[in-house]
């Protein structure tokens, strides 16, 4: 008999969470030889969310809940429910049914067959617009070219994980959170299950074009190097041009003496730098970013309640 914990991060989900609970359960009940565990972290929700929560765990045996003392983002919230699973296996998926039940037996199938996990990928975007789904898509690409994890296109965060990689995926300590590298880095064998994009039912996404942008910014700065890489190479590069130019200039000035004109090439090489400049401040500011917030070492979350026997303690420590 395998044991398997449900990790689902739920956030404002007080109008999905519980047919999400029915529909799992439903497809939970036709797999054999596992015991189902649900752990629902109430990442901060401010609605009835909680209390619904609650009320599984009292009624249901199958579930509890972890209650997050404010809202610390999906990822930590993910963070939160592995490291309180002791499951054999664990599954991590979404709370709003964008991630089908449906393919939970064939990640357990892919399990017995001997992968480390199985991880659901999707292959269309209904329900997207087409400039999301091309950001998306141009994403993908970038970071796989700059790190050396790569992204599988279409990889969401809902898979089966074994107990080595939990463990492999919560030795990672960092703060700045981004679970698909995270899966990736870590290695092992991975079954990969196609599945179609499901558009929400209820509830809403809580993803803007601002955060987006963000979470695309940690995905590369958190495994990449590169860019800054990058700035160094222009600057080479630059300098380079410079010195061949001033050399021209030079001879040009000995020869055929000193050329007032150049206004517009003056301003253009100072407008030209001047954005070089920023944009390579910005990027390594990116990075100093990272290693403030990475260098607090504050918990990656802070509990507030929680149904579990064991969660007596109050951070991740
Ligand atoms: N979620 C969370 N904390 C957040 C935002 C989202 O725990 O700050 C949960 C949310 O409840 C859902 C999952 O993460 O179970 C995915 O969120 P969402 O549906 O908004 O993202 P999308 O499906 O659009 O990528
Ligand atoms: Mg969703």
């Amino acid at each position: 008999m395998q044991s398997v914990d449900i990790v689902v991060p739920c956030f404002n989900e007080a109008s999905g969470i519980e047919s999400f609970y029915a529909e799992t359960r439903k497809v939970l009940d036709t797999i054999d030889g596992c015991i189902f565990h649900f752990i629902f972290i109430n990442d901060g929700s401010s609605d009835k969310t909680p209390d619904i929560l609650a009320r599984f765990a009292k009624i249901n045996s199958d579930s509890d809940y972890i209650s997050l003392s404010r809202n610390f983002g999906k990822e930590a919230a993910i963070y939160a429910g592995l490291k309180f699973s002791t499951g054999d296996c664990v599954i991590v998926m979404d709370a709003d049914l964008q991630h089908p039940p449906d393919l939970i037996p064939e990640m357990i199938a892919g399990i017995r067959e001997g992968y480390d996990s199985c991880a659901a990928k999707r292959i269309s975007r209904t329900g997207e617009t087409f400039f999301r789904s091309g950001l998306s898509r141009a994403f993908y690409r970038i970071s796989n070219k700059m790190t050396d994890v790569s992204l599988a296109e279409g990889v969401v965060d809902y898979r089966i994980m074994k107990r080595s990689v939990v463990d492999a995926v919560l030795s990672l300590g960092e703060v700045q959170r981004f679970s698909k590298g995270l899966f990736a880095w870590v290695g092992f064998d991975t079954k990969w299950i196609p599945y179609d994009n499901i558009t929400r039912e209820t509830g809403k996404s809580k993803w803007n074009y601002r955060n987006l942008f963000k979470y695309a910014m940690d995905g590369i700065t958190s495994f990449s190097v590169l860019p800054l890489r990058l700035v160094t190479a222009m600057g080479f590069f630059i300098s380079v041009i410079a010195f061949v130019y001033i050399i021209i200039t030079l001879i040009k000035t000995l020869i055929t003496g000193i050329d007032v004109p150049g206004y517009v090439t003056t301003l253009s090489a100072v407008l030209f730098l001047g954005g070089i400049v920023e944009i390579s401040i910005g990027i390594i500011g990116e990075y100093i970013g990272h290693i403030y917030m990475e260098a607090k070492k504050r918990p990656i979350f802070i509990i507030k309640g929680t149904s579990l026997k064991k969660g007596g303690s109050d951070t991740n420590e």
